[in-house]
């Protein structure tokens, strides 16, 4: 038998643990059906490995990820940032591709939403340079560069190429023209370059925030910064109708990482309550980006029919978790997901 597929899984904190076993549960129904050859490593990362070894991706961690063909993430709480970062700058996963989507049964603010988000996730001011000065003035450094733009921008095109061709560059460069500028200069001249088929028009991030609830069925592909890509994307989950469906992908060159957008919702921990959809599409779209990479069917496959699965009982509106107006728990809805799986 080949090398297994190494998945390295942070169960994260708050409703981590409840989501990703719920994921987990999943997984181990489709390795039997589809054969998969996969290994699991759990390793320790986020608030309680800070609080025991000082760091948030402690050394050991930090080794098996490096090692792994794939993460899966779990919200993560007060160290997300460390924990993130760390991983998309350390392993360069450079784009952030966020969907929104209403999916059928579910009560959203909009119907209407197909749509997805391409974030840079490298630069901007995540790359965390900020100093005190004299008179308590605060700075922060913002980094835009071209090889960046690029990069997230053939993703853009790429995505739209398989969907209605039709990127929208947010930006705000009335105000910052020099870095705003760059980056929206560079959508548009490779689009005009590589991608003669796809349609191209820009917004600014004021009006895109608006439009996303106004009219979000104008959008398909929206290409972004770092910054404006987060603070849209958790709108965008929202107008879906909940942040608990919106699953995220964080992809390199090389190595990907899935996690859910939505945070560690300590308001809910332990309660049993918590909607674990956007962890179980993280894992479809984890096994179908792992069989596309690995030109393994099996692997793509066992994805669709996660997504399947969950979407069909999204639709029965059985067994919803309350998030969404049901009244079952997080392992009643699994349950109901695996109940569907081939
Ligand atoms: P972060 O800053 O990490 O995004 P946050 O506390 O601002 O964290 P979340 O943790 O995402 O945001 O929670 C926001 C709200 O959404 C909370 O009220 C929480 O209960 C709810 N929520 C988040 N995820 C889920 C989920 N999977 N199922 C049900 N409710 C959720």
């Amino acid at each position: 038998m080949s090398t297994p597929y190494l998945i390295t899984v942070i169960e994260g904190d708050g409703i981590g643990p409840e989501v990703m076993s719920a994921a987990l549960n999943v997984l181990e129904r489709v390795k039997k059906s589809y054969s998969l050859n996969v290994d699991i490593v759990k390793i320790e990362a986020g608030d309680k490995a800070l609080a025991k070894f000082g760091l948030a991706i402690p050394e050991e961690s930090w080794r098996i990820i490096k090692s792994s063909d794939a993460i899966l993430k779990g919200p993560v709480g007060e160290s997300a940032g460390d924990v993130v970062v760390k991983i998309r700058r350390g392993l360069d996963l450079y784009a952030n591709i966020r969907p929104a989507k209403v999916y059928p049964g579910v009560k959203a603010l909009k119907d209407n939403v197909d749509l997805v988000i391409v974030r840079e996730n490298t630069e901007d001011v995540y790359i965390r340079a900020e100093y005190l000065l004299p008179e308590d003035v605060a700075i922060a450094l913002r980094v835009i560069s071209k090889r960046a733009c690029r990069r997230i921008a053939k993703i853009a095109f790429d995505t739209a190429f398989k969907r209605r061709k039709h990127v929208t560059v947010v930006h705000k460069a009335n105000v910052l023209s020099l870095s705003d500028g760059l980056f929206k200069n560079t959508v548009f001249e490779l689009g005009k370059a590589m991608y003669p088929d796809i349609t191209v028009d820009e917004m600014y991030i004021d009006a895109a925030v608006m439009d996303l609830v106004r009219r979000p069925e104008r959008f398909d592909v929206i290409v972004t910064t770092n910054l404006y890509g987060d603070i849209l994307s958790d709108l965008a989950a929202y107008v879906t109708g909940s942040i608990g469906l919106a699953a995220s992908a964080n992809i390199g060159d090389d190595k990907a990482m899935f996690e859910p957008i939505h945070g560690a919702a300590f308001d809910i921990a332990g309660k049993g309550v918590a909607n674990p959809t956007a962890m179980i599409l993280s894992l479809s779209w984890l096994l179908k980006w792992l069989g596309e990479k690995k030109n393994d069917v099996n692997m793509s496959a066992a994805g669709r029919e996660i997504e399947n699965a969950v979407i069909d009982t999204l639709a029965r509106g059985e067994k919803l978790t309350p998030d969404l107006g049901g009244g079952a728990s997080t392992q009643e809805f699994t349950e109901a997901i695996i109940s569907r799986i081939i």
